[in-house]
């Protein structure tokens, strides 16, 4: 604060503390929403290049304060990675999509659901049983549930994480990479891990067609899928040009504004409805 207040004194913060003070004020104001419900999902469609089917939906957390308005993921899901709220958090969307998920089913919507899960979350005791909980209580077939991993959550113990990745699989649940090649990424690692899906991050495929390290990293990434056996989904995808390369590629999936931002449930159904021309 470098102005002179009305009263007429300075007021030297350091800069460091300023920020303090508002992280420590976001972090308020994120676990009074998550106690005041102010906290949605929204469901973005992952579809088929081809068929243009919708075969799965994202969970995408959304965040509108009465006051600050919408607040984008990027703006407080590091906070809520370093003060540890993402566990409460992550576990809430957890269970919201599961139920969503299962009430789709009930409707008779099959529709898997995918949830994006921080490393923090990943590591805690408890996570594995939480999720066989979330999908007990709901009772949601596991197959129906996929958890999007990021490569940090690899980094550190890697027997360990193994281990957990293993209980997670053998739980029935569906396992992917998300952010595929930002991160830490060991491709020793890689085919040890019991998992369905690499995600080609939308940094990646936002140069496509044109950006040749863009094109070259595709096309690498859906070796390497197709290497291990692996699903490869892409998200980011806006424009026909990238989804043309990224067919080309052999990369079958995508996600991305050219077919659907991230929906409210209730858009999503309407979108997914059979016999709708899309
Ligand atoms: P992400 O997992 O890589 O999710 C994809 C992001 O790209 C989403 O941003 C989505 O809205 C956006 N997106 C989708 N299609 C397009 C497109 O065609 N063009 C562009 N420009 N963007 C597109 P969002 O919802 O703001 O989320 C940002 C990040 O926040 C996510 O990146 C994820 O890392 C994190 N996040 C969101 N929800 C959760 C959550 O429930 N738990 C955790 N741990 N992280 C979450
Ligand atoms: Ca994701
Ligand atoms: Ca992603
Ligand atoms: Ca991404």
């Amino acid at each position: 604060v470098k102005e002179s207040g009305r009263a007429g004194f300075r007021f030297d913060v350091p800069r460091r503390d300023v920020d303090l003070l508002s992280r420590m004020r976001l972090d308020h104001a994120m676990r009074q929403a998550l106690e005041f419900g102010q906290f949605r999902l929204s469901f973005q469609p992952q579809v088929e290049v081809g068929s243009r089917r919708v075969i799965g939906a994202e969970a995408l957390l959304r965040w509108r304060d009465p006051v600050r308005g919408e607040i984008a993921p990027a703006d407080f899901i590091p906070l809520a990675e370093q003060s540890g709220f993402i566990v409460p958090l992550g576990d809430w969307v957890l269970r919201e999509a599961v139920m969503q998920a299962a009430e789709w089913l009930r409707q008779g919507l099959r529709m898997p659901i995918a949830v994006n899960v921080s490393a923090l979350q990943f590591q805690q005791p408890q996570f594995i049983e939480g999720v066989a909980a979330a999908l007990r209580m709901a009772g949601l077939p596991p197959g129906l549930l996929e958890l999007e991993l990021t490569e940090s959550v690899l980094v550190g113990d890697a027997d360990e994480c193994l281990r957990r990745m293993r209980a997670l699989a053998s739980l029935g649940v569906a396992l992917s990479i998300d952010d595929f090649g930002t991160g830490y990424s060991s491709l020793a690692y890689l085919k040890r891990f019991p998992i369905q899906r690499l995600k080609i991050d939308r940094s990646f495929v936002q140069g496509l067609p044109g950006d040749a390290s863009d094109a070259g990293i595709v096309n690498a990434i859906v070796q390497v899928g197709r290497a291990l056996n692996l699903q490869v989904i892409a998200e980011g995808v806006e424009r026909e040009a990238q989804r043309d390369f990224l067919a080309r590629a052999g990369c079958h999936e995508f996600q991305g504004y050219l077919y659907a931002p991230p929906l409210t449930a209730a858009e999503f159904e309407e979108r997914v409805r059979p016999r709708r021309a899309v």
